[in-house]
């Protein structure tokens, strides 16, 4: 299929992980890709050689998320090369878990900033060329914690909670110029995130999903090809949970 056929999406934190399949998903559509990773290494080379051969346009750009001006400026090279902005995928993210009576500052700062402002800073530099187009689909990853709360997650849960007051903040404001803005709140899905997890903890996840197994970046690379395409050209201000389930 070519749904995403002669749009530019932009991945952050697409080296590995669910950003990584969210790229090659969206090529598979036809999407031309710049992503983004901390650095540049085996994993951003690799991807970049997999999405060309794929026949789209594609590159890795280091930078990161986090810092507002290496974003504005990734984001205006993007625009130069590649000609627009159609989509952008906020997908880079961390967690530091540990109980808030053992949470430090750096602690908490380091997964808000990494997390939640990166948000910020994408989606400001990005606005600039999708309101000069009228459109756009920004999609932004949160999570199901970000929902519920999560114990020994109080930092990564308020980073993913204000990601979502964030989206639908953006849907109202930038709405009436074609932009769309929507959440993604996957739940457990299996990664090098998640992989971090002693195998009682993600047994236990996995038993409380109705589904009874833990989502692939796959599950999650398809809520994002329906979002950034016109398939979803009148939803907007929404959180999409790819939980099998679990947040019903
Ligand atoms: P992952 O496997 O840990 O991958 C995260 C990616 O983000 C890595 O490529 C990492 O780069 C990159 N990154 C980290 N900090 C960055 C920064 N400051 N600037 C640019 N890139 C940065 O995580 P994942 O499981 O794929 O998660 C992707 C997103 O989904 C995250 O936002 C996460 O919170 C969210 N999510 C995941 C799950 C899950 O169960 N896995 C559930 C809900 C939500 P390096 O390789 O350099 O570290």
């Amino acid at each position: 299929m070519s749904l995403l056929k002669g749009k530019t999406a932009v991945i952050t934190g697409a080296a590995r992980g669910i950003g990584r399949e969210i790229a090659i998903s969206m090529a598979k559509e036809g999407a031309n890709i710049a992503f983004t990773d901390l650095k540049i290494d085996d994993n951003m080379i690799s991807l970049e050689k997999e999405l060309n051969a794929m026949g789209v346009k594609a590159k890795g750009f280091a930078s990161d998320a986090s810092d507002y001006a290496q974003t504005d400026e990734v984001v205006n090279e993007i625009q130069k090369e590649f000609g627009s902005v159609d989509i952008l995928v906020n997908n880079a993210g961390i967690t530091r878990d540990t109980l808030l009576m053992r949470m430090d500052e750096e602690t908490w700062d380091m997964v808000i900033k990494v997390n939640l402002k990166s948000v910020f800073n994408f989606t400001k530099a990005a606005q600039k060329f999708m309101l000069k187009q009228k459109s756009g689909s920004i999609i932004n990853m949160s999570s199901v914690v970000g929902v519920s709360g999560n114990a020994g997650q109080a930092n990564y849960s308020a980073s993913k909670a204000g990601i979502i007051g964030f989206t639908k903040s953006v849907a109202k404001e930038l709405g009436s110029r074609g932009i769309r803005s929507n959440a993604i709140a996957p739940g457990f899905i299996i990664t090098d995130m998640t992989a971090k997890l002693p195998e009682d903890v993600r047994n236990e996840w996995i038993k409380g999903i109705p589904l009874r197994r833990g989502g692939t970046p796959q599950d999650v690379a398809n809520a994002c090809i329906f979002l950034g395409s016109d398939l979803s050209s009148y939803v907007s201000g929404q959180v999409l949970n790819v939980c099998g389930g679990m947040n019903t």
